[in-house]
């Protein structure tokens, strides 16, 4: 395997090489349960499980992806809802869990909870006391920047001009303003443990250390998140854990995937245009979003629009359209690898438009050719593409002629829908009402808002 990634910490693509002959271990920052996952937070989900589908090929994987449950966004949730955590962070969980697959996600070898290992996080804390990189102050514990020169070397920041240029109110309590909490106290009514330093709750940050040593040892493989997390959280993971490691590396490679826009805008509550991946699945296949979050290369911007959703649902049109009424034999399908050219642009720090133009070029070679076992041999590569890439999956009859039970599929709803806003746009409102008129005899009923037209079957 020839895999090159582009790692933050050296600012560089390089070859990949994991510390153990044959495995690799691998941690991705997961969700804080207590909201919908929107489209963004979806974008690591579906970028990292590709690349856990890749190093399969090669390796034995251990994949751990945690759930942050205890979290002060979660307990302000529960405060506003009335429900209590528990049940707040189950649903959730559920909820997020239940989305991703819908997205072809496989689910992590671990899937570590926060609350579970609170123990963990106190013992390793008690190790950063003990070797003077933390101090206690005023129930907190926080760890103490200064003592370890290496900080910032991820963010490229560095920390004497961060402390210098420190505008906001520090707590008293602290040593220096860049010192973060390892653990903080609890009142009463909020979730806490009882430790050395009285009842209290962990930190954000001490979570993914404490875990990641837990299921992967001190040092890893792949350290992989959004690129809002390279700091502080991801720089005071490294803070924390070669301090108590006595300074062993933690992680040999750093991902992060690039941010993800909403019609060119930063996504945001105060802007009101959140997308989530709950609401999108009620009209947009799960398959057609993946493919629309694996459209550019992981480390680029991508920016999310119905051209996105609609480019991305055409491209399947034409792949199940090259694949349709060719019947590929088990043992051929069985035995079939995807091109080298096409493993070699994943290979390429996941270079997802490239595969993507290469599996395009065995669609239009099935498409000129009449020769019946080359179009079989072409259409098992293609499902080969398609099973490494998490799409491609399903019977392509039932693709354009809709589900099992003979209703007229989210596909063709989509493309139909697509044709009527072209249509509208050139005025043509003849046909944009016979298009409505269509879907209402295949039981379809349309609304247009202002954030489009949304559908749902009657
Ligand atoms: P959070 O639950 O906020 O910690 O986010 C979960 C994951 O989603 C993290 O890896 C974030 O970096 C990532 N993320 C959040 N917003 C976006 C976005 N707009 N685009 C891409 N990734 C995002
Ligand atoms: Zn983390």
């Amino acid at each position: 395997m020839s895999l090159h990634l582009h790692d933050t910490l050296t600012g560089k693509k390089v070859p990949f090489e994991p510390l153990r002959d044959g495995e690799v271990t691998m941690y991705l920052c997961g969700p804080t349960v207590y909201n919908y996952a929107h489209i963004g937070n979806a974008r690591p989900a579906v970028v990292f499980d590709l690349l856990a589908r890749l190093l399969r090929r090669h390796y034995r994987l251990k994949f751990v992806r945690n759930i942050t449950d205890v979290d002060d966004k979660i307990n302000a949730a529960s405060l506003e809802t009335g429900k209590p955590i528990g049940e707040i962070t189950a649903r959730f969980t559920k909820i997020y869990n239940d989305d991703m697959a819908a997205l072809g996600v496989a689910p992590p070898d671990v899937e570590p909870r926060a609350t579970e290992h609170v123990e963990e996080m106190i013992a390793m804390i008690a190790t950063l006391i003990d070797k003077a990189y933390a101090y206690e102050a005023e129930g907190h514990v926080l760890f103490d920047v200064q003592k370890y020169p290496d900080y910032g070397d991820l963010s490229k920041r560095d920390v004497r001009e961060m402390i210098a240029g420190a505008r906001v109110e520090v707590a008293p309590y602290k040593r220096s303003p860049q010192d973060f909490v390892l653990w903080k106290p609890s009142t009463p009514e909020l979730p806490g443990w009882d430790s050395p330093w009285g009842r209290g709750r962990p930190g954000w940050h001490i979570e993914c250390s404490a875990m990641a040593e837990k299921h992967l040892g001190e040092t890893i493989d792949i350290h992989a998140g959004g690129q809002d997390l390279v700091f502080p959280h991801h720089e005071n993971e490294i803070a924390q854990s070669r301090c108590a490691h006595g300074g062993a590396p933690f992680a040999r490679y750093w991902l992060h995937n690039g941010f993800l826009s909403i019609d060119h805008e930063k996504m945001s509550k105060s802007l009101g245009n959140v997308v989530l991946v709950h609401d999108l699945l009620e009209t947009i296949p799960g398959e057609v979003i993946r493919l629309a979050l694996l459209s550019a290369q992981y480390r680029q911007p991508l920016d999310w629009s119905d051209e996105t959703i609609d480019a991305a649902r055409k491209m399947l049109d034409r792949l199940y359209g090259a694949l349709r009424g060719i019947a590929v034999p088990d043992e051929l399908r069985r035995e079939t690898e995807p091109p080298a050219e096409f493993i070699d642009a994943l290979e390429d720090d996941l270079n997802t438009p490239m595969a993507l133009s290469k599996l395009f070029g065995l669609a239009r070679a099935l498409n000129r050719s009449d020769e019946p076992s080359e179009r079989r041999e072409l259409a098992a590569q293609m499902l080969a593409c398609g099973d490494l890439l998490g799409v491609l999956g399903a019977d392509p009859e039932s693709w354009f002629a809709g589900d099992a039970d003979g209703e007229i599929s989210a596909a063709e709803i989509g493309a139909l829908l697509a044709d009527r806003d072209a249509a509208r746009a050139a005025k043509n409102f003849d046909i944009a009402d016979a298009i409505r008129e269509r879907l209402a005899a295949d039981g379809v009923q349309i609304e247009d808002g202002p954030s489009g037209t949304t559908w749902r079957r009657i």
